[in-house]
């Protein structure tokens, strides 16, 4: 089943890109494999998948001593600063950096075990009162000031759409998302190298990419529906 899912969703990314008239390397899929069995994740591994997005830390401990040495882990989800011991060794980037606490409690981690952690900036673009996120008119400074932080780069934003069946109905926020990052990537702030736009999950990826992401999220078109 996740061959075929694979293959499915391989194709209609080709598409998105070829659509808007972006190169395929130009879009990472992460496979979003949280609250999945190691097994399910060894078999995208099997078809080629090495990077996988966890919404918790520990299962990105759990599952990291089962899987290759060459499988990449995403932490996608809210990072609570008494987790960063499970992640600051094992993920290869934060996408859901949102709050200078956050920031600055990466930073002396990362700097202790020595290594920089890549970080991107999680934009609460549709303002919704449940979700993480800065928000899109305070980006700017909050990138300012966590740009002064030793061992985390900040290499660009992500953002989580709000939930919805008609994709189409998150263009906008897609579209001033990625007017946001060319904004910020025009400031050429020193220590920030704004390189990766991460959003679109299965149910809006393909408006996500025709809108200019670099990385989309996708986990129940790859694995199926969670069980929770
Ligand atoms: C769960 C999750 C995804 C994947 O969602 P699907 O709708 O299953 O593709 C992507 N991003 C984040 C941050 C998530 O928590």
């Amino acid at each position: 089943m996740i061959k075929e899912n694979l293959q499915e969703i391989e194709e209609r990314i080709s598409k998105a890109c070829a659509r808007a008239g972006r190169r395929r390397e130009e879009v990472q899929l992460v496979a979003v494999s949280k609250y999945k069995p190691v097994e399910m994740i060894r078999e995208a591994y099997e078809e080629g998948i090495r990077d996988f997005g966890e919404n918790h830390p520990q299962e990105i401990r759990e599952k990291y001593p089962s899987l290759p040495e060459d499988t990449h882990w995403h932490m996608i989800g809210h990072l609570q600063t008494n987790k960063i011991k499970y992640i600051i060794e094992r993920a290869c980037m934060v996408h859901s950096l949102d709050s200078l606490h956050l920031a600055e409690e990466l930073s002396r981690a990362a700097v202790k075990c020595g290594r920089i952690m890549p970080v991107l900036i999680e934009v609460n673009m549709a303002k919704e009162a449940s979700k993480y996120g800065i928000m899109p008119e305070d980006a700017e400074n909050f990138i300012r000031q966590a740009a002064l932080l030793e061992g985390i780069r900040i290499e660009g934003l992500m953002t989580i759409a709000p939930y919805t069946e008609q994709a189409e109905s998150n263009r906008g926020y897609f579209r001033d998302m990625k007017k946001l990052f060319v904004d910020i990537q025009d400031k050429n702030i020193d220590n920030v190298n704004m390189c990766s736009l991460s959003m679109g999950m299965t149910g809006d990826f393909e408006v996500a990419i025709e809108e200019g992401a670099t990385m989309v999220r996708v986990g129940t078109g790859i694995f199926g529906a969670r069980i929770y």
